[in-house]
């Protein structure tokens, strides 16, 4: 049985289902650093066109793809990404 799949084919299937837990984007805390995008590993993360209670263009997801690895929160240096349980 081949258990693998053809590289690139994220796109095609969407890998959010997997997910056992999920980032929080906290809007107001964001100050739009841009550290979250770099280290997501499915290249999910994006600004928003909202402005915050900072004046800033918030950071978030996108849940289709998003695997729930946390590397995100983790390296939010204003505690702006919280880690929840996925509701299935
Ligand atoms: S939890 Fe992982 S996959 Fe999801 S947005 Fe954060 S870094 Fe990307
Ligand atoms: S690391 Fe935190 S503060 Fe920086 S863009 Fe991402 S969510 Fe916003």
């Amino acid at each position: 049985m081949n258990i693998t799949v053809l590289p690139s084919t994220t796109i095609n299937n969407k890998t959010g289902s997997w997910r056992s837990n999920r980032p929080n984007f906290l809007y107001d805390k964001c100050t739009a650093c841009g550290i979250c995008p770099r280290v997501c590993p499915e290249g999910v993360i994006y600004q928003t066109d909202e402005i915050n209670a900072l004046g800033k263009k918030p950071f978030d997801c996108d849940y289709d793809y998003c695997k729930g690895c946390g590397l995100c929160a983790d390296v939010c240096p204003f505690k702006a990404i919280e880690m929840e349980t996925e509701e299935k």
